[in-house]
């Protein structure tokens, strides 16, 4: 049996990683779930996964459930209580599922205490890329991809040799406004970019799809995780979501790696790596998929893309900067403060503005988002 601390449980990824935990009975225990507010969803999980205990980011709720678990269940509370569970013998993994720059910090504690971590925020390898692979190495930890394309391209080097990798291919399915013109981007409403055509998603991650942030992401993500250079990463529009991304070979054969859009499956992969079980869902159907389609990325239509490899070549934290742009842009547009046209063009700013570290330490990534968060919202 192995301990699992999760955090983020009550989000999207959480929930399907109870999902999967509870369909592999005698695998893993359930030790630590988290919240930042959602605590009905989170005592319907502590009722039916039992764990030591859990931490709620919001204090008020924290001493409210407190009083209402008792001895049975222990309630830690805010970012130390993330940082407490990370470090506890009773954890042998933790699935890193918090949303943006909030993961780092408590991924950061795991690793530091040679925990397993299955990563799901990809928020962390982004802003603090070269920190987190350096600390994986020196402390001797597994580091297991959730996000889906990631999951993909480590399936496809199962039994590669790394230096026999020609490129990444990383699929899109090009979100909700691929076939939308440019000059009606000033008419997009919140809705309309949450309703992802191929995945249910959180919120900030299927703004991120719709503007193709993304997928810049996860360019950079790649880059960290498979040690290549954005020249050899390359992004396809592949609307249908089967394949889920691809490696080309120095001899010019192509994997890929495909399945129904079901984030079940990676996250499966990620929690019994190399190892694979049964999962119940969907499969592919080949004849009544009929065709798939691929094509390049309009990274002018889309300029998060763009901006996203221009950071990587740049390095050091320009990501950083990026990211924290990218966070301030989405929750501000979900709020309804700014529209969608105006998220890359604050980004861009953002960048543009900011004086960078080139090899940075935890603490300039930490100054580099607050005042990158601090100078957008003078823009706003
Ligand atoms: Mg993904």
């Amino acid at each position: 049996m192995r301990n699992i601390a999760i955090l983020g449980s009550t989000g999207s990824i959480g929930r399907n990683s109870l999902e999967v935990i509870q369909n592999l009975p005698g695998q893993f225990r359930v030790t630590y779930l988290t919240t930042n507010r959602n605590i009905d969803l989170l005592r319907q999980q502590v009722a039916q996964f039992q764990p030591k205990g859990v931490v709620v980011l919001d204090r008020a709720n924290a001493s409210h459930l407190r009083n209402e678990f008792g001895p049975t269940v222990e309630v830690l509370e805010g970012e130390e209580g993330l940082m407490e569970i990370v470090k506890r013998d009773d954890v042998d993994l933790v699935i890193s599922s918090l949303v943006g720059f909030a993961g780092l910090k408590p991924t950061i504690e795991a690793i530091k205490h040679r925990k397993s971590i299955a990563l799901a925020n990809k928020e962390t390898l982004v802003v603090a890329g070269r920190l987190i692979t350096s600390l994986v190495k020196e402390y001797g930890v597994t580091l297991i991809p959730i996000d889906s394309e990631h999951s993909a391209i480590l399936q496809c080097l199962a039994g590669e040799d790394r230096s026999h990798i020609a490129k990444l291919i990383l699929t899109a399915s090009g979100g909700p406004f691929l076939n939308r013109s440019p000059e009606e981007f000033d008419t997009i409403t919140v809705e309309e970019a949450l309703n992802h055509p191929n995945w249910r998603m959180g919120n900030k991650i299927t703004i991120d799809s719709a503007t193709l942030m993304n997928k810049g992401l996860e360019v950079i993500e790649a880059h960290w995780l498979f040690n290549l250079p954005s020249e050899r990463i390359e992004v396809v529009i592949h609307p249908q979501s089967i394949i889920h991304s691809m490696v080309e070979f120095i001899d010019g054969s192509v994997k890929a790696q495909m399945g129904l859009p079901d984030m079940k499956i990676p996250i499966q992969y990620a929690l019994t790596y190399p190892n694979r079980f049964h999962l119940n869902g969907g499969r592919v159907d080949f004849p009544k998929l009929n065709a798939m389609t691929f094509f390049e990325p309009d990274r002018k239509k889309f300029r998060c893309l763009q901006i996203a490899f221009d950071v990587l070549s740049e390095g050091g934290t320009a990501p950083t900067a990026m990211n924290a742009a990218n966070e301030v842009a989405v929750e501000a547009f979900l709020n309804r403060t700014i529209t969608f046209k105006r998220i890359p063009e604050l980004i861009d700013r953002a960048v543009n503005n900011y004086a960078g570290f080139p090899s940075p330490d935890l603490g300039d990534i930490i100054d580099t988002d607050r005042s990158t968060r601090k100078y957008v919202h003078s823009l706003m």
